[in-house]
């Protein structure tokens, strides 16, 4: 430790720096030696810890002898394992023994890199502080306007990151992931922090893959289960861990894992990942033994629907999220439109802003329209695709799908400019009913011209530029 002595310190005194004083031990906060200087000093002390093995009065932990571990050390956390015997002795003589050995008596549950640890299954109340978590998450987003598709992007990505490291180690309780669920739902459709029913679309149907007409969000139930059982896939063929060592010393011993039953004297969570057997069973598909991730076992976990139509849409489509958000609601038909609001038992007038010659229908609002006719016709002149006419909603969207299949530039044309133009349409409608303006159909498609130059790949942009 010579080499720490070279720190010196001054201590400002009445804003003045008194003399520097040479420090006799310790480094400065931050001190990028220290890091080093710590695993040195780990390294020593596992190595006088494992001499502990050859010492014939040394009392393993009931649970490490087979395997001779005496400690384990993660990071800057230190387990110590050693069978102490405090029987017949009285609280104060024990507590005398633990003060006199610089120890605090421990007891399970205890928290270890951040998630509770305890042999019974987990109670609410342990599970709480994820909820928290992502409460306060959402909390500092609500101030925020994003639209649906931003949501489901902060949905995805922060939100299920949180819950996914404990959803790898615990099975989560039903109640659980029920509620995580419904801060994401509530999140995703009204961008508040407090749970609400009023949504677009089931959840269930969010969760499918985008083929199957979802967004492709994480089913958490099913992700739980995929993970739980990918442990205990690792259990069955990586043996060279010492967790799973220690599973097979104490628990699989000389049988087949794959028909031993239950351990019933393990601990809540090694039975889980045994139950996980069954998941394992019921996979369609062999898994490839190298390359196995949680996805490979979740995607087949998931139920299978059929596909949908309308998924070349969704598919490498350059337009705005928020504008393929917008669709995806209308290809679903579950626009608010106003003969839905009138279904629902709300009374207004039902006739259409754009042209005010019509209901408003989604067949009307996206075809028929007149408005909404003179909007397509400028940008099929532009995009030079004047086979599709939009006069009866089923058969121009038919058409649509038609032409927008497969990779060429004029077919990735097309399909985000359709979206666009859906986005557009659906936007000026709103813009008129609550904010009482209102553009003209040439601006509109000034607008999806311009998206779709700015936003297209360079094959694309080469069919633009000669248009
Ligand atoms: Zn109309």
């Amino acid at each position: 430790m010579a080499c720490v002595t070279i720190v010196n310190c001054s201590i400002l005194l009445n804003g003045e720096s008194a003399e520097p004083f040479n420090a006799a031990k310790g480094l400065r906060q931050g001190d990028p030696m220290s890091s080093f200087l710590f695993a040195i000093a780990m390294e020593y002390l596992s190595r006088l810890l494992k001499g502990l093995k050859q010492d014939k009065q040394f009392k393993y932990h009931p649970r490490c002898s087979k395997l001779g571990i005496t400690h384990l050390c993660f990071a800057d956390d230190l387990l110590l394992f050693v069978r102490v015997y405090c029987g017949g002795m009285d609280p104060m003589q024990k507590a005398a023994v633990i003060q006199a050995l610089s120890y605090t008596e421990g007891q399970l549950p205890f928290k270890y890199l951040g998630v509770p640890l305890d042999t019974k299954k987990l109670s609410i109340l342990q599970l709480q502080p994820l909820i928290t978590k992502m409460v306060a998450k959402i909390t500092s987003w609500t101030a925020k306007k994003l639209s649906y598709a931003g949501r489901a992007q902060l949905v995805q990505t922060v939100l299920f990151a949180i819950q996914s490291y404990w959803a790898q180690l615990f099975t989560l309780p039903v109640q659980i992931v029920k509620l995580i669920e419904a801060y994401c739902r509530s999140y995703l459709w009204s961008g508040g922090n407090v749970l609400t029913k009023k949504l677009l679309l089931a959840w269930e149907k969010v969760c499918l893959p985008k083929s199957v007409g979802g967004l492709n969000l994480t089913n958490l139930q099913v992700w739980n289960s995929a993970a739980i059982a990918k442990t205990y896939w690792d259990l069955t063929h990586k043996q060279d861990k010492l967790w799973i060592k220690w599973i097979h010393a104490y628990y699989v011993k000389r049988q087949r894992i794959d028909d031993m039953s239950i351990p019933q004297s393990a601990s809540w969570m090694i039975r889980k990942i045994f139950e996980a057997k069954q998941i394992i069973n019921q996979l369609h598909r062999p898994l490839d033994e190298q390359t196995i991730i949680i996805k490979h076992i979740y995607l087949q976990l998931i139920p299978i629907h059929s596909k949908m139509d309308w998924r070349c849409l969704m598919f490498q489509n350059n337009a705005r999220p928020k504008a393929i958000f917008t669709m995806w609601i209308q290809n679903h038909g579950r626009l608010l439109t106003k003969d839905r609001l009138k279904r629902w038992g709300l009374h207004m007038d039902e006739t259409c802003v754009l042209c005010q010659a019509d209901k408003e229908t989604r067949e009307h609002l996206f075809a028929e329209c007149a408005y909404a006719n003179r909007l397509w016709t400028r940008l099929s002149q532009w995009a030079q695709v004047h086979s599709i006419v939009p006069n009866i909603w089923i058969q121009y969207f038919q058409l649509i799908i038609h032409h927008s299949k497969g990779k060429t530039a004029s077919a990735m044309l097309l399909k985000m400019m359709y979206v666009e133009y859906i986005y557009v349409l659906w936007r000026e409608r709103n813009t008129r009913i609550f904010e009482g303006a209102s553009r003209e159909h040439e601006a509109l498609a000034r607008e999806v011209v311009s998206m779709c130059y700015f936003r297209a790949d360079k094959k694309v942009k080469g069919l633009i530029q000669n248009l």
